[in-house]
């Protein structure tokens, strides 16, 4: 597979991440943006628990019957006058890409938003070869003036500053009044929505995802705020869908019971500004749309993740809320993580896509303290399945040599319950002295990772299992 990640060099980026003043700001915003807007909305709504369980049932039930839903839904793509594509890596859904590029003469893609095309870093082949790609999501267009790749899998730009995007602006748009204001956001965007309008008119190929894939329709749905996404496929005269296979549910009815969790799960909104279907091209009498509709769908990986313990990541509609919950991701970013998903989803789902040997540092990125499985709309129990990807990084010798001679000592203790209870009960006592009464550790040999940002507080009173054997005798 293609575009495979850095995420082998985690924990260098991560050092780099947390003395980045400027990173940690931007993403500090994450908890009064997001995080409160989903608690709002979800306190608004009563029935949010049950449509969690609707909404992981249905998805089981799709792939379970995976195959059979994707070939429904390509045969009612073709009857709707589309074509579809199958594509087994990102290679290949690059090559079909580009064919149907040269086949329409294109100079110019305009873009909507779409994780996947990052996953199979389209931009970059298509501008290998001759094809210019327009990002039109504003976080998007952003981070592709910077040569960046996004931070977070719903707001790219998350780790930039209005500042810094003034800067560009200013760098990118040369053509443009330098005296202008670009002083508030407001407008920036009005420079954006100017500059975008003209790239717009002038693509000849659009590019979306997909959220969903409807098997009983042969629609592909979108969801967006800024309204991108739909120029982007309903005027140049070729639209392009590039979608992975887990994104089909079997009917329209499926997509209104997770449209009602998606929104809520990712920006605390209940339902996103725009939400268009697009079924096959324009057919006579249209008003506007393309006269040519494909289809690919990609694997990457997924087939392989069926039957697994992480076919449940499958059930992933990308909202964002484990990421805006992670402990770990608000103290890094997005980039830190080297891959294209970054967080705990990211975590579970890049050895899958990528392969273990080049992100095994990213199952240890995680406190396992279970936010991410209690704010996950589809119920994946994410801390699960990093534990599962713990035990294969040891079982393959990936684990760092100072962790596994860690696991070794704690093995040998744990295998001799006497010699555990008296070291154990001799650390106690040690660190309680050492902290004296402050009552807490600012520096320790072994443990310097965690008290160089925080303290560690010292035990209180005996072991876990002295304080049992007290309760056992009352
Ligand atoms: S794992 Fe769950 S919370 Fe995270 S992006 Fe996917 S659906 Fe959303």
């Amino acid at each position: 597979m293609s575009g495979a990640p850095a995420s082998a060099t985690f924990p260098k980026n991560a050092r780099a991440a947390l003395a980045n003043p400027p990173l940690l700001k931007a993403i500090a915003h994450i908890e009064e943006t997001l995080v409160s807007g989903r608690r709002r909305a979800i306190d608004a709504l009563p029935e949010f628990e049950a449509l969690r369980d609707a909404g992981r049932d249905l998805k089981a039930h799709t792939l379970a019957h995976l195959d059979l839903y994707l070939e429904a839904f390509e045969r009612k793509v073709m009857d709707a006058g589309g074509h579809v594509h199958w594509a087994a890596d990102a290679a290949e859904a690059n090559s079909i890409i580009l064919d149907i590029c040269k086949a329409a003469g294109a100079r110019t893609v305009t873009k909507g938003k779409s994780m996947i095309t990052e996953e199979v870093g389209l931009n970059a082949f298509l501008e290998g070869n001759g094809v210019r790609p327009v990002e039109t999501d504003l976080g998007e267009y952003i981070i592709q003036l910077r040569g960046e790749t996004p931070s977070h899998i719903i707001a790219p730009a998350v780790h930039v500053n209005k500042e810094q995007v003034a800067a560009d602006f200013r760098r990118a748009h040369t053509d443009l009044d330098p005296r202008r204001n670009l002083d508030e956001p407001v407008s920036l965007l009005a420079e954006a929505r100017g500059v975008l309008r003209e790239r717009f008119l002038a693509a000849d190929v659009g590019i979306t995802g997909a959220n969903f894939l409807v098997a009983e329709t042969g629609s592909t749905v979108i969801v967006t705020n800024e309204g991108n996404g739909d120029l982007s496929q309903i005027l140049p005269k070729t639209h392009i869908v590039l979608a992975s296979i887990e994104k089909v549910v079997p009917t329209l009815e499926d997509v209104a019971t997770i449209m009602r969790l998606l929104a809520r799960s990712a920006t605390g909104q209940e339902m996103s500004v725009y939400t268009t279907f697009s079924t096959g091209p324009r057919r006579p009498g249209d008003p506007d749309g393309p006269e040519a509709f494909h289809v690919v769908l990609l694997d990457n990986g997924r087939s392989a993740m069926l039957g697994t313990e992480f076919e449940d990541m499958l059930r992933c509609i990308r909202c964002g809320a484990c990421i805006n919950h992670c402990p770990v991701y608000r103290s890094i970013g997005g980039h830190a993580y080297g891959s294209v998903y970054p967080g705990p989803m990211g975590s579970v789902l890049t050895p899958s896509l990528y392969g273990l040997e080049t992100s095994a540092h990213l199952a240890n990125a995680s406190t396992l303290c279970g936010r991410c499985e209690s704010v996950c709309p589809m119920r994946i129990p994410l801390p699960k399945m990093l534990r599962h990807w713990r035990e294969k990084e040891f079982e393959r010798h990936l684990t760092p040599r100072k962790a596994r001679l860690g696991l070794a000592a704690w093995r040998l203790l744990a295998n001799r319950p006497r010699l555990y209870g008296l070291t154990t009960r001799l650390a106690a006592w040690g660190l309680a002295r050492l902290a004296g009464k402050s009552g807490a550790l600012t520096s320790l040999p072994l443990a310097g990772g965690w008290t160089k940002w925080r303290d560690l507080p010292a035990p209180e009173g005996g072991t876990f299992r002295t304080e049992w054997a007290k309760r056992g005798r009352h």
